[in-house]
């Protein structure tokens, strides 16, 4: 496939931005990072002219797909009104009440730009709410790339991370402060008696528990039956906030996120990605007693950009469609789920071991010979990245876009025919591999 002119973009747009991109998630793309023209639908195109049915969705927000014309308007129309006030506005007020009716424990929220911030809200307000310092956070979970979260999301092997009783937190990126170390506690997810044994030696000092309700960012692995109660049941026994971090799976797994899905409900939980299609918001919501800590001034949160009317009106008509008749979210797991069955069946056809798991509309592919896995360690010990590397090389020659680390995201927009069209190229690719 020709992919020259991304190749000669990227080369120029090295001399001009670091790496050449502007998050380094995108230095992972397969074979080289790529330039589009445009997107539409489940479609993108790049400046080379190849067209790809697109998984990758901008690693989750555009639950419509590109471009939706009814989502562009909407957010257009609100901008005619202007962008940023710092003052208020009745669309504020407006898409926060649909919020509260959608999720379980808005009975406040807070608007802000990326999910990396609310997550970092999020955790203040634990603190402060508790007067106690440190967090979990769970081996392979991904909440943005602030000092205080970036310890062992992504390893190429479980080693670093010492034993499996006594893991070691892993910082992921040079120029995080050493003494930010200290306040994380990073457990194996899944293992409840693990989180026990943490808070025997802990308790005293442990202001949060932050999850991914879903384990999104490795394998997509969902949580144990019971895992999420015990969380919340442990929470209430020692005073721990309960943080949900629905940036993924927020507005895609159901309306109100994995709170509505798993019938558990977090004191706090955060959402960027979906909730605007694709626009630039985010929010953090919870229960009234703790976010009431931003209501007498007592923890700080600012931003600039927050609730401007372009995140806002983009909001505003994705949250009208998400709980509109419609329920276009049961369509798009529908989708995501007879995908994964076709993949199964090509796997099973080839005698090719692999796995695939997750909600339906976000899943993830992994090769790999264990019937189960259920935390990174075990993806880290059993999953076979480079072939997944090459798989996904092969998928998209074939025109279909993948991310790089497994995760496949679906939208409203993938249609029957892209389906086929997929599990025909990785019947394809794995006959060549
Ligand atoms: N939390 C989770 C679960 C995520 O997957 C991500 C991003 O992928 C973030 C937080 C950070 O969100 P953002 O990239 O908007 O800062």
């Amino acid at each position: 496939m020709n992919l020259e002119k991304s190749r000669e973009l990227y080369a120029r747009a090295s001399r001009s931005q670091a790496g050449g991109v502007s998050s380094n998630v995108r230095l992972a793309e397969i074979p080289s990072p790529l330039f589009f023209t445009h997107g539409s639908g489940s479609h993108l195109t790049d400046v080379d002219g190849n067209i790809y049915i697109d998984y990758v969705l901008g690693q989750g927000p555009d639950i419509f797909g590109h471009a939706p014309a009814w989502l562009n308007e909407a957010a257009a129309d609100a901008m005619q009104l202007g962008v940023t006030f710092s003052g208020q506005h009745e669309l504020e007020i407006a898409v926060a009440e649909k919020l509260q009716r959608m999720i379980p424990n808005a009975d406040l929220v807070r608007f802000a730009s990326s999910g990396t911030e609310v997550v970092q809200a999020a955790l203040r307000l634990a603190r402060a709410y508790t007067g106690r310092n440190r967090f979990i956070k769970f081996e392979g979970h991904y909440h943005g790339w602030a000092d205080s979260v970036s310890y062992s999301t992504t390893l190429p092997d479980a080693t670093a991370s010492g034993a499996r009783e006594a893991p070691v937190a892993v910082p992921m990126s040079a120029g995080i402060p050493a003494s930010a170390a200290s306040d994380v506690i990073t457990l194996p997810w899944n293992d409840i008696e693990s989180v026990r044994r943490a808070l025997d030696a802990h308790a005293h000092d442990v202001a949060a528990i932050l999850t991914e309700p879903v384990m999104c960012n490795t394998n997509c692995i969902p949580p144990e039956e019971g895992y999420l109660r015990g969380l919340r049941d442990i929470c209430d026994e020692y005073g721990i906030v309960l943080i949900f971090d629905e940036v993924i799976t927020g507005f895609r797994i159901a309306p109100g996120g994995a709170q509505e899905f798993y019938g558990v409900t977090a004191d706090l939980s955060t959402y960027a990605k979906a909730i605007a299609g694709g626009f630039p918001l985010a929010m953090f919501a919870g229960k009234g007693e703790i976010m009431s800590l931003l209501a007498d001034g007592s923890v700080l949160h600012g931003g600039t950009l927050n609730g401007n009317l372009l995140g806002l009106g983009a909001a505003n008509a994705c949250l009208d469609r998400i709980s509109g008749e419609d329920a276009p979210l049961r369509r798009m797991q529908d989708t995501g789920k007879a995908l994964m069955e076709g993949l199964r069946e090509v796997f099973r056809k080839h005698e090719i071991p692999a796995l695939a798991q997750g909600a339906g509309s976000v899943f993830a592919l992994t090769f790999t010979d264990a019937e189960r896995i259920t935390d990174w360690r075990e993806h880290a010990e059993r999953a076979d990245t480079g072939m997944y590397a090459a798989f996904a090389a092969g998928m998209l020659e074939r025109g279909v876009r993948l991310t790089s680390r497994g995760v496949w995201f679906v939208s409203t927009e993938h249609s029957d025919e892209d389906i086929a069209r997929t599990i025909d190229a990785a019947d394809d690719v794995i006959g060549s591999l």
